[in-house]
């Protein structure tokens, strides 16, 4: 679905600068979510973060237009259809699809902040493409006994789901080396750290 979008406009424009992408992945009960967060408030660069789309249901914790925008299969498939997407995939072979909306990335440059990504490995090397320039951070668990102890503690998922995740995870992990950054997340307070300084010292970069 995602490559036949690709009418991309790489080149919103922010300020009189292409638009900065920030791509961050990782599997599920990494502390991605929580991470993200904290860079959003901690950051010095300004990052907006990026509301997907999903078909998935809404969780009990979430809201519309907050967390995603939920949609249903037919408007998702309509949003694809009218080239909406910057990219979007079918996730941890869930039979729910996510993508990342175009109107984000706008929505990115007119607020004059870097468009912040947290999506998967394959949607991940779509923007790649699209977005060469894009920071791209892969974030690893220590240990797969951590991480799956990491899903399980989380509570929200069945046993059939944490199979399937823990699966994607040791795939996605191949993938891990395309990114430019990998973090390590055995500490929640060094990985943020760690991020901000890659973020402090390409903005630095862009400004020199
Ligand atoms: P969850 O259902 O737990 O909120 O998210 C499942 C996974 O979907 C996450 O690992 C996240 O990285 C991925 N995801 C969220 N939004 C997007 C998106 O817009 N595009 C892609 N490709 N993956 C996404």
């Amino acid at each position: 679905m995602t490559d036949h979008l690709a009418t991309v406009d790489a080149s919103i424009p922010y300020g009189k600068r292409p638009l900065q992408v920030v791509v961050l992945s990782g599997p599920s009960g990494s502390g991605k979510s929580t991470i993200v967060n904290r860079l959003v408030v901690e950051s010095p660069v300004k990052l907006i973060k990026m509301i997907s789309a999903t078909t998935r249901p809404i969780r009990t914790n979430e809201t519309d237009g907050e967390d995603y925008y939920f949609l249903t299969n037919e408007e998702f498939q309509r949003k694809s259809e009218d080239g909406g997407f910057v990219e979007c995939e079918e996730v941890h072979s869930s039979g729910f699809w996510y993508g990342t909306l175009r109107s984000e990335l706008h929505r990115a440059s007119d607020e004059g902040g870097w468009a912040f990504l947290e999506i998967d490995v394959k949607g991940a090397l779509s923007v790649m493409e699209q977005y060469p320039d894009a920071i791209t951070i892969f974030l690893k668990t220590p240990s797969e006994d951590v991480f799956e102890n990491r899903l399980r503690t989380r509570g929200t998922e069945s046993e059939e789901v944490i199979q399937r995740r823990l699966r994607t995870a040791r795939e996605e992990l191949n993938f891990a080396d395309r990114y430019r950054y990998q973090v390590c997340n055995d500490d929640l307070d060094r990985a943020v750290e760690e991020i901000i300084e890659v973020l402090v010292s390409r903005e630095a970069e862009s400004n020199a």
